[in-house]
C-alpha cells in the first residue's frame, strides 16, 4: 500500500513537473492506465492545485524580488558582523582575511542585483573583479610600487584600472561578460575601501585621494542593489502584463 501511494505521489508531481512552470496541466498523462488517475477526488485535485501553486510562485516577479532583497539584507548584515567581529589589534594577514571577506560579498551584492536583472555576468567574475585590485597590495609587500600619500593603497585602486579591465573585453571579445563582471565586481572594490579608508580615484591625473563614510558605502551599495531589484521587479510585472493581454 505505502509503495503504490509513493508511486502515485510520483506521477502526480511527474504530471505538474513535466508541464514545468508555464501552467502545469492538472490532466493525466496519456497513456496513463484510467484507474491509477490520482485527480479523480476532489481532494487530491485541491492538493494537486496547491502544488502547482508552490511550484509557479518562484515565477512571480514579486515573489523573486522579495528572495533577491533577503538575500541582499543576510550579506548586508554579514558585512557590519565582519567589521563589528574583526579584531582592533589584528595582524596584517588577519585584517587580509576580514577585507576580502568583506570585499566578496560586497560583490555579492551586487551580484544579485545583476542576477535580479538577469543580466549574462557569471557572478564567480564579480566575486573576482571584487579583489583583484588588493593585487596591488602584493605589488607594494614586493616593493614594485608605493601607497599613495594620505592612503593605504596605490595607483591599481583608481578607475583607470577600472577602466582597462572593461576595455579588455574589447580585445577577448568571447569572454566580454567576464570581463564586464570583473569590472563591475572592482567598482564595488572602490567603492568598499572608499568606506573603510581613502583611495585615488583619478589616478594617474592626479594622486588626490578620495574617502567617504562606512555607513554612506553600506547605504549606498544596498541602495544600489535595492534599485536594480525593484527595477527587475517592475519589468517583470510589465512582461507578466504584456503576456496575459488577450492577442487582437
Ligand atoms: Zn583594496
Amino acid at each position: 500500500m505505502a509503495v503504490t501511494v509513493s508511486v502515485l505521489s510520483k506521477w502526480r508531481l511527474a504530471s505538474i513537473c513535466d508541464d514545468g512552470l508555464n501552467g502545469p496541466s492538472l490532466q493525466p498523462r496519456r497513456g496513463v492506465v484510467p484507474l491509477l488517475n490520482p485527480l479523480a477526488d476532489g481532494t487530491t485535485a485541491r492538493t494537486a492545485a496547491t502544488l502547482t501553486a508552490m511550484m509557479t510562485l518562484p515565477k512571480s516577479p514579486l515573489f523573486r524580488s522579495l528572495a533577491y532583497l533577503a538575500a541582499i539584507a543576510v550579506c548586508l548584515l554579514a558585512i557590519v558582523a565582519i567589521r563589528i567581529l574583526e579584531p582592533a589589534d589584528k595582524a596584517l594577514p588577519v585584517h587580509g582575511v576580514y577585507d576580502e571577506l568583506g570585499h566578496l560579498l560586497t560583490a555579492v551584492v551586487a551580484g544579485i542585483g545583476v542576477r535580479a536583472l538577469r543580466l549574462p555576468i557569471p557572478l564567480w567574475s564579480m566575486l573576482l573583479g571584487g579583489v583583484v585590485l588588493d593585487l596591488g597590495h602584493v605589488l607594494q609587500m614586493m616593493d614594485y610600487v608605493n601607497a599613495l600619500e594620505g592612503s593605504t593603497r596605490s595607483g591599481s585602486h583608481s578607475i583607470a584600472v577600472v577602466i582597462l579591465l572593461a576595455c579588455m573585453g574589447f580585445l577577448d571579445r568571447r569572454r566580454a561578460d567576464i570581463w564586464l563582471g570583473i569590472a563591475i565586481g572592482a567598482v564595488s572594490h572602490l567603492w568598499r575601501d572608499m568606506g573603510t579608508g581613502t583611495v585615488a580615484l583619478m589616478w594617474p591625473v592626479t594622486e588626490t585621494v578620495y574617502g567617504t563614510l562606512y555607513r554612506r558605502y553600506l547605504a549606498g551599495l544596498a541602495g544600489m542593489a535595492v534599485a536594480m531589484v525593484g527595477s527587475a521587479a517592475l519589468l517583470g510585472v510589465h512582461v507578466q502584463a504584456v503576456d496575459q493581454e488577450p492577442s487582437p
